[in-house]
């Protein structure tokens, strides 16, 4: 069964013959949405109609057990998607699937693809062979190659998650956001949206803030352990103080009924001071 309505949706494109031939999955679940876009496979490849727990089918079978040779799921050679990977899947889907009606790859970490490897992907997405459908699976969008990401559809596909850890969830987006605004400095108030679509209540907003005033202040005491955001260990103590204070500030503020929005903009602005 897909579980997720957002894939439901393809279901129904892929029933009205409008379905694009590769999507940007963001998820807050990766291993959920990879379950999910595998239900998926069956969906569009099943030579029965496909039901629940189509095991009677053998195609749906080789899905759900991984052994589908039309269907190859790719995830980052250590650090990186290398070159390698995507030229072994060029290859390997430059023929027709002999068991199914496509050919499907499914790529894990999608942030995680490097100059060289992204390259070949371009190619391959920009001179599709018939009968391939690719699908992206990524944590955060905004740390997908753009070249890559310009040539998806994106779809995101958030899982209400019981009882997960709100702590962990924020402290992850606390690191991904100073990863974003201290380390790329790119266009950082643009970036803050992303911020927002994670539609936060304001108790959250304040566990944000405090999440970054830790990260700073474990910068402060020379001991933070965080490697994604090392280039802050170069930030001199002037620096973080000013930041401690400026996080400081807005924890205060969030006391009263302030625009996120504005909130976030100001925060990134005295950054720069
Ligand atoms: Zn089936």
């Amino acid at each position: 069964m897909v579980q997720h309505e957002a894939i439901q949706d393809l279901v129904k494109k892929y029933n009205e013959n409008q379905l694009s031939h590769v999507f940007l999955i963001e998820t807050n679940d990766k291993a959920a949405a990879l379950e999910d876009i595998k239900e998926f496979v069956k969906v569009i490849n099943c030579n029965e109609s496909y039901m629940e727990d189509c095991m009677k089918c053998n195609l749906c079978h080789l899905i759900a057990t991984d052994q589908l040779p039309s269907l190859e799921i790719v995830s980052p050679d250590g650090q990186a998607i290398k070159k390698g990977q995507m030229e072994e899947l060029k290859q390997k889907f430059s023929s027709i699937p002999y068991l199914s009606r496509y050919n499907t790859y499914i790529i894990n970490d999608a942030e995680k693809f490097n100059a060289s490897s992204a390259n070949t992907m371009l190619k391959f997405i920009e001179e599709p062979e018939k009968n391939i459908i690719g699908f992206l699976i990524t944590n955060n969008r905004e740390n997908v190659i753009s070249t890559i990401k310009s040539r998806c559809e994106i779809v995101k596909v958030m899982y209400e998650k019981e009882n997960q850890n709100i702590t962990d969830r924020i402290q992850e987006l606390a690191i991904n956001y100073l990863y974003k605004i201290e380390v790329e400095k790119q266009q950082t108030i643009v970036y803050n949206k992303t911020i927002l679509d994670e539609k936060l209540e304001r108790e959250e907003m304040v566990l944000f803030f405090k999440a970054i005033f830790q990260i700073y202040y474990d910068f402060f005491q020379g001991k933070s352990i965080l490697e994604k955001l090392k280039p802050m260990e170069q930030y001199t103590q002037d620096m973080l103080l000013h930041r401690l204070d400026l996080v400081g500030k807005m924890l205060e503020r969030l006391n009263y009924n302030v625009n996120i929005n504005l909130l976030l903009d100001a925060f990134v602005l005295g950054l720069e001071e």
